[in-house]
């Protein structure tokens, strides 16, 4: 039996996580930490009845007292680094799930985890479509190299662009035989129209309520587009992956970066 403490468990995600995790045969929902909804019953929030069990904002206590093994975290990019040292200080393994994190938090990561004993998974994207999306991203760049991503979220999301079109222009940029040529004149009448721009693909972030987490990324070729597309209809789509990180993250030394890993595209 795995034991899983959830942080972030009143959030979105959190509680999805939280739900996949009590239907599972070999986990164990042992903790939910948060800082809202503190002292509430988790059954409760999770609309199935009381289960005895109630959310605190004490992440060290929970993961010590209740003999934790692994760490889910889902919170916010204010927040993730602290709770990783704490789970990594205390020998927990993390699965992390919460974007936003610089490329200097994942070094610190990857040096905290590299003698274990605890390791650590981050996704950017847990869910398998996507993460297939990404892959195919990253085949289309060799013989397409002329790309723009559009990444759509819920009006909620604190960061931009997604982890998951940042991880994609990587991708494409590990991939792509040239630099696109700039467009010769290219003047922006609205500021910011052309969106932002990394790994010199331009990335366009769109927010609005109604929208859960989708992508296209739009190769265009001589005389052809070819349009990526994948489409989290509902956060439940997240939690196959989720579920895989649990169960994978003690046997994967130090720092597993990407689902890809996991799923050994
Ligand atoms: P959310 O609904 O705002 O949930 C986050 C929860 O964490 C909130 O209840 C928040 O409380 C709480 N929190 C903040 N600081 C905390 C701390 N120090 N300790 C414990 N809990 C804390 O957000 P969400 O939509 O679930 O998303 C959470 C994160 O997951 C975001 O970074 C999002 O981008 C990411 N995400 C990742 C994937 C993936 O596949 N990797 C998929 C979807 C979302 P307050 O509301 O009081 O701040």
């Amino acid at each position: 039996m795995i034991k899983v403490v959830v942080a972030g468990a009143a959030g979105r995600m959190g509680r999805e996580v939280c739900k996949a995790v009590l239907s599972e045969p070999d986990m164990s929902l042992v903790g939910a930490v948060d800082v809202s909804s503190v002292g509430s019953d988790v059954g409760e929030l999770l609309g199935r009845g009381a289960l005895d069990m109630t959310i605190t904002d004490k992440l060290q206590t929970c993961l010590k007292e209740k003999s934790a093994q692994v760490m889910v975290d889902f919170t916010h990019p204010s927040a993730v680094m602290k709770n990783v040292r704490i789970a990594l200080k205390c020998g927990v393994h993390a699965v992390v799930g919460t974007t936003g994190m610089s490329e200097i938090d994942l070094a610190e990561i990857k040096s905290l985890a590299k003698d274990g004993p605890a390791n650590v998974v981050v996704a950017p994207n847990f869910a398998i479509g996507a993460v297939l999306m990404m892959k195919f991203s990253e085949i289309a760049a060799k013989y397409l190299p002329d790309v723009e991503i559009i990444e759509l979220h819920h009006n909620q999301k604190a960061d931009a662009p997604s982890g998951t079109a940042l991880k994609t222009a990587q991708l494409i940029a590990g991939k792509r035989s040239k630099e696109t040529p700039p467009n010769l004149v290219e003047k922006e009448v609205v500021k910011g129209v052309r969106g932002g721009k990394t790994e010199d693909i331009h990335i366009h972030s769109v927010r609005l309520p109604g929208l859960v987490a989708h992508q296209e990324v739009i190769f265009g070729g001589v005389g052809q587009t070819l349009t990526i597309r994948h489409d989290s209809i509902d956060r439940s789509s997240f939690m196959p992956g989720v579920l895989m990180a649990i169960r994978e993250v003690g046997r994967r030394r130090g720092l597993t970066y990407g689902l890809d890993k996991l799923m050994e595209l």
